[in-house]
């Protein structure tokens, strides 16, 4: 078992980061979690709280809690996310800004052209 849990940001596979992109699968994979399951103080003195075992980002844990507060009303537990989830169909592309005077790469989806 990983020493790490998925991050269960519930739309964490789905934001086009460098990071997250695969170029070679063409997929935003979701990421693990910012810190490891047994990690306890380290040598500054800094204890990771437990959410970071959870989570990747405050993003990712505002994501979460946006999208389950029903549950949280409802005293239910939403589902555990066990596998790396992934979005399909991603590509790296070269965009010119400003004329072309400015250029950079951009993740997104297949197919999509929106330069301007
Ligand atoms: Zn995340």
């Amino acid at each position: 078992m990983s020493n790490k849990h998925f991050c269960q940001g519930p739309q964490c596979h789905t934001y086009p980061t460098s990071d997250r992109f695969l170029k070679s699968k063409g997929i935003i994979r979701g990421r693990y979690a910012y810190a490891k399951i047994n990690d306890t103080e380290n040598k500054y003195g800094w204890t990771y709280p437990d959410s970071d075992k959870y989570f990747c980002s405050q993003g990712c844990k505002n994501d979460w809690l946006n999208t389950n507060m029903e549950c949280v009303a409802q005293r239910t537990v939403p589902p555990f996310i066990e596998h790396r989830r992934i979005t399909e169909g991603y590509e790296k592309k070269q965009v010119d800004s400003n004329g072309g005077y400015y250029r950079y790469n951009r993740i997104q989806k297949i197919g999509v052209d929106n330069d301007g």
